[in-house]
């Protein structure tokens, strides 16, 4: 297969002053994209700010011959994010691909976590993907062509311990590709999810040690498939973790239908109800939400 290089393309890409933001900017840049590095700079719970991350990132990208330039504003307001998506345009005069990877972390268990620390980490992640992604996507859909991937995880998709913000906001990241993967299919505007897994600052207080090797560089060429011309995907989730690439997605069981349901009923039968022998599966597109109201209207219709 020929290289499957960015060159002309413009891409944007949040939170890239360190760990797998940088690995992606560094990536993509070496194939030829001209690059927007967005990086705020503040510390893992989002404190502060530093124009230091993205300007080194640029400078780095600049002395191995590539193309970028810094941005530090925030993805947390709808200022910054307008303002992030203008510096593609102010530089490059375009916007062909956006990455929306910056993140912060506030943890604490459901019964401890402030109102402020939930809405301090739904701001940056959930958030600071609308800011982004609202005003690229206009241009993108303009334009008739755009890649956009933005970030995950599988503590949010599984649910880990002392994350409720955390976790509240990447499942909810779900829903945002896939509304923008179905409006955005009609003008060739593409929006997947990465779910990723690095040592990177976020590992900050765990062992590591005995962790096979599992760098930034291992994920980035993941979300560069995903922010490439060739992405065949929309609306779906990879993961990346450690070397291992795969595909999440929602399935559902077949289920049980009744005409009429008691409390007791679904008590009685909660074994046929989550019988997962044969699950089905969705699609995003071209309507999974079409397929599974037809599906269920099938069922009623056949008693
Ligand atoms: P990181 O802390 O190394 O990088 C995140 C970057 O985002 C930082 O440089 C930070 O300055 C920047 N940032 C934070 N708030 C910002 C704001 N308001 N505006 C602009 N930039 C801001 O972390 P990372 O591990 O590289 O994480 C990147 C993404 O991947 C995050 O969305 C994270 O949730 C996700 N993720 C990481 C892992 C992992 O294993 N590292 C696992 C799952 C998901």
């Amino acid at each position: 297969m020929n290289e499957l290089r960015f060159d002309e393309r413009v891409v944007v890409i949040t939170g890239a002053g360190r760990g797998l933001g940088r690995a992606y900017a560094e990536l993509l840049a070496a194939r030829g994209a001209r690059v927007v590095v967005n990086d705020l700079g503040g510390s893992l719970q989002g404190e502060g700010a530093d124009a230091g991350p993205a300007q080194a990132v640029v400078n780095a990208i600049r002395g191995a011959g590539g193309e970028a330039v810094a941005n530090t504003d925030s993805v947390a307001s709808e200022a910054g994010g307008r303002a992030i998506i203008q510096a593609a345009l102010d530089h490059y005069g375009r916007i062909d691909a956006l990455i929306h990877n910056a993140g912060n972390v506030r943890r604490a268990p459901i019964k401890e976590m402030s109102l402020a620390d939930f809405k301090a980490v739904l701001d940056v992640h959930l958030h600071g993907a609308f800011h982004v992604l609202q005003p690229a996507f206009a241009r993108m859909c303009e334009a008739g062509y755009g890649r956009i991937v933005l970030t995950s995880s599988v503590s949010g998709l599984y649910g880990n311990q002392g994350v409720a913000n955390y976790a509240a906001a990447k499942t909810g990241m779900i829903g945002l590709c896939n509304v923008a993967a179905l409006e955005g299919a009609a003008h060739d505007v593409k929006c997947n999810l990465i779910a990723p897994g690095a040592v990177t600052r976020m590992a900050e207080g765990l062992d590591t040690s005995a962790y096979p090797p599992m760098g930034p560089e291992l994920v980035a060429p993941v979300v560069g498939y995903l922010a490439h011309e060739a992405c065949a995907l929309s609306g779906e989730i990879l993961s990346s973790m450690a070397g291992r690439v795969s595909k999440l997605y929602l399935a559902e069981t077949q289920g049980l239908y009744q005409p009429a349901w008691r409390i007791e009923d679904v008590a009685a039968n909660l074994q046929r109800i989550g019988d997962q022998r044969e699950p089905w599966v969705f699609p995003v597109l071209p309507s999974g939400q079409g397929d599974h109201i037809r599906r269920s209207f099938e069922m009623a219709r056949r008693g």
